[in-house]
């Protein structure tokens, strides 16, 4: 079949009343026409248009058809182009009685075919002709032919026009092709701009647009459109231990495990399931009832995702935190109502029980007040507002100032001192741990380089580390890219982790201990007690020193189970060779008992509480059990415990 993609058929259709002239017709563009020497330019022209098309004289091939009337010629273009063997041209006679005239069928062939080229045959030009082409437009498909016409003119013209219309045709066909390549390209780009890679499930841009039209429809629902955002914890040690492709395997089986369970099928509306961020999915329920059913749909997302999933092979068993916002209670617009579930979530991160957190307007105050102080807080950094202040601890055995802990402060401008629980937690959510650990441990250095070329003195100074830093595998790097700029003896500097965060994940932080005592630093246990009883882990750390709690310290007058306790930890602590410090020694009592009971350090206000660098400095010289203080470090033991 002959289709309007083939060009194998120049398809011509002449219509004429007069019998002769069809034949006259039919002999020119027909097969067997001889071209005289005078038309050689022509089977020139022929073979350049229709290459293969051509016989092997070089002629174009036409197939014609005939008609005497215009209304049946208006059926043979009807029927052509209902089975897709359209005309290129239609050869026209003007006046064809008793029937419709050429100008009449001209528009009516048009209206049925807007390719075809139509060619009006005339003897003169007659008046009907005028503004033919506004009458038949368009102006480009439209012509006059004159007759009588010679032979050689009439097949010029119309290997012309079949030429015209196949490039037409080719024209059309480019331009329907680039048409939809641009379509499916857009479509393409609209995937990759509201889609995630990973899950291929709407990502934050689409699920604001989404969450924003279901608000547009429900201005005539009586239900609330309901985000429950929800984040799976503790992902980043899923993805350690899975590996990269372990975690994406179970990113995606979230996101389907939640597509399948909130479809519409199932849920009888049209819930959104997408990805807001890295390890953040987000339910977008549409009408629902009221709080209770709010309450009840929460749950049964938590319940989806904390039933187990099977990964190669391994049964995990995710715990997710939620925060839950709506429309219309919560705000009228996509992007706060997704605020507010974030400022939920957040909420629900930090309760130990990986609750659902359902928004109320306080949060909203409160997470802008947490913005300010984020902001406040780096540019603190950045001005040199966090300053190390500094707390002695006294040797027991000889009175004299064995060590000494560096406790960050944050000088705001106005000079109020913000204490460290104000700041360091605010640190750790934001990430910057490290950077806050760099800079007391750079300011420390710069006071201990100080010291020794003020005063001559040489004591080990201890700086706290955040728990969050024992994920940081660098962790040695950065010790080593600070002390080593500093130029401060790694001997003095000791590093300061508590209980808690060691055994949070004892396995990653065993190797950075070891390289960070193998580098010549100290590492002390801070806060022992108020974490795991169980001893046998420190066996198998490069651990020097343990610090008691201040907590046991505080009740040591007035518990027995405590002394008992504090006791416990001192012996265990000297069988393996540990140096003990009390911490937050208050009274002339507590001391005497901390010093009976064993303990080599003490530390609190009954000595001194923590003091800015130069204030301390002045302390230590006006205080006589620090009068010799040169070389301190190597007056008790704690070099010899870490050797
Ligand atoms: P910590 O390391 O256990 O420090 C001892 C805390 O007890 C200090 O509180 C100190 O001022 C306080 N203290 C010392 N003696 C006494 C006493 O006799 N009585 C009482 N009631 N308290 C005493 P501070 O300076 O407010 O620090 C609190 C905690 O903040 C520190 O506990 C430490 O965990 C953290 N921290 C301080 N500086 C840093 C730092 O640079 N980095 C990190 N990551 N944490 C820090
Ligand atoms: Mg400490
Ligand atoms: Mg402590």
């Amino acid at each position: 079949m002959t289709d309007i993609h083939d060009t194998s058929t120049n398809r011509i259709l002449v219509v004429d009343d007069d019998v002769m002239l069809i034949d006259e017709y039919l002999r020119c563009l027909g097969e067997d026409y001889e071209p005289d020497s005078a038309t050689e330019t022509l089977s020139e022209l022929e073979k350049v248009l229709f290459g293969e098309e051509t016989d092997e004289r070089g002629a174009a091939r036409f197939m014609v058809e005939t008609r005497t009337q215009g209304e049946p010629a208006v059926e043979a273009v009807e029927e052509a182009v209902r089975m897709q063997q359209p005309y290129c041209i239609v050869f026209l006679d003007i006046r064809m009685p008793p029937g419709i005239n050429g100008i009449e069928a001209a528009k009516q062939i048009r209206a049925l075919d807007p390719d075809v080229n139509i060619v009006i045959v005339t003897g003169s030009m007659s008046s009907e002709a005028e503004n033919l082409d506004k009458q038949v437009p368009p102006a480009d498909k439209i012509f006059f032919f004159n007759k009588p016409f010679h032979a050689a003119e009439c097949r010029q013209l119309a290997a012309a026009l079949c030429g015209k219309w196949h490039a037409d045709m080719a024209l059309r066909r480019a331009n329907e092709e680039l048409e939809q390549r641009v379509e499916e390209r857009t479509a393409a780009l609209q995937k990759l701009a509201y889609y995630d890679l990973v899950t291929r499930l709407p990502n934050q841009l689409m699920l604001f647009n989404e969450l924003q039209a279901m608000i547009d429809q429900s201005e005539n629902t009586a239900g609330d459109s309901v985000v429950v955002l929800l984040d799976i914890d503790r992902f980043s040690f899923f993805n350690e231990t899975m590996g990269f492709d372990g975690g994406t395997e179970l990113l995606r089986s979230v996101g389907n495990r939640l597509s399948r369970n909130f479809c519409k099928e199932k849920m009888g509306l049209h819930p959104v399931i997408g990805r807001f961020g890295a390890d953040e999915f987000v339910v977008l329920m549409p009408n629902v009832e009221n709080d209770m059913a709010i309450r009840d749909f929460a749950e049964k997302v938590q319940q989806v995702v904390e039933e187990p999933f099977v990964i190669d092979g391994r049964d995990i068993f995710l715990k997710v935190s939620i925060g839950v916002a709506w429309h219309p209670v919560h705000g009228r617009d996509s992007k706060l109502i997704f605020r507010c579930a974030e400022a939920a979530l957040h909420r629900s991160r930090r309760s130990l029980d990986g609750a659902i957190t359902y928004y109320h307007s306080e949060m909203r105050y409160r997470a802008q007040h947490k913005f300010d102080m984020e902001a406040e807080f780096r540019s603190a950094i950045d001005n040199g507002q966090i300053k190390a202040f500094y707390q002695p601890q006294q040797s027991v055995e000889t009175g004299k100032m064995a060590g000494i802990e560096a406790l960050a402060r944050w000088i705001r401008a106005d000079g109020t001192v913000v204490p460290p629980c104000d700041f360091i937690p605010l640190s750790e959510q934001m990430g910057i741990s490290d950077l806050v650990f760099e800079t007391v441990l750079a300011d420390v250095c710069n006071d201990i380089a100080k010291w020794r070329e003020q005063s001559d003195w040489e004591v080990p100074v201890s700086v706290n580390l955040s728990a969050h830093q024992l994920r940081n595998a660098d962790l040695v790097g950065l010790v080593k890219r600070v002390l080593m700029n500093k130029e401060v003896n790694r001997n003095l500097i000791n590093l300061e982790l508590t209980e808690t965060a060691l055994l949070e994940d004892l396995t990653t932080a065993r190797p950075i201990l070891g390289d960070l005592a193998e580098f010549g630093v100290g590492i002390h246990i801070d806060d022992f007690g108020t974490g795991y009883s169980s001893l046998s882990y420190l066996a198998e750390l490069p651990v020097s020193t343990l610090k008691i709690d201040r907590s046991f310290v505080g009740k040591l007058a007035d518990s027995e189970s405590n002394t008992r306790v504090v006791q416990a930890i001192i012996a265990l602590g000297k069988v393996m060779g540990l140096d003990i410090v009390a911490e937050g020694v208050e009274t002339d009592q507590q001391y005497a008992l901390v010093r009976r009971l064993g303990c080599d350090l003490v530390q609190g206000y009954f000595i001194a509480k923590p003091m800015p660098a130069e204030e301390f400095r002045r302390w230590c010289d006006g205080h006589e059990d620090t009068q010799s203080l040169k070389h301190a470090a190597t007056v008790v033991g704690i070099d010899s415990a870490r050797s």
